[in-house]
């Protein structure tokens, strides 16, 4: 297997174990992954405009990005393949420009949620 090349991976270090593998396997799917955002402190979090109760406070978010690859394409392997591994409670909010993808606390199938620029419900 090649080196894993993950721009910005540092961001991951508080991330939960799923959060980190799952990016991997992203990166060894598509290459040239961008962690644009992962843990954050909750005062970090107030600072940028975060959601209240962000799951990006507990590690269990992370927003990605991959160069010349459209969200849509990351979303939807990440829906084929997300059977594969053991954390099928996910949910996957597509922005214009980067996935969030966060962990959830309960079992549930997959969700997928579609935002525009002005994050609001397509
Ligand atoms: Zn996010």
């Amino acid at each position: 297997m090649g080196e894993v090349m993950i721009e910005n991976e540092e961001k991951l270090d508080k991330c939960t174990q799923n959060i980190k593998t799952l990016v991997r396997a992203i990166d060894i799917e598509f290459g040239n992954v961008t962690v644009n955002s992962g843990y954050r402190s909750v005062e970090h979090n107030n600072l940028i405009g975060g959601a209240k109760n962000s799951m990006h406070t507990t590690g269990m978010a992370v927003d990605i990005s991959i160069p010349n690859v459209h969200v849509i394409k990351i979303a939807s392997w990440l829906l084929y393949n997300i059977k594969k591994y053991p954390w099928t409670r996910m949910s996957i909010n597509i922005f214009k420009n980067y996935i969030h993808v966060d962990e959830k606390k309960v079992k549930s199938i997959p969700e997928i949620h579609l935002y525009d620029r002005n994050n609001k419900w397509l």
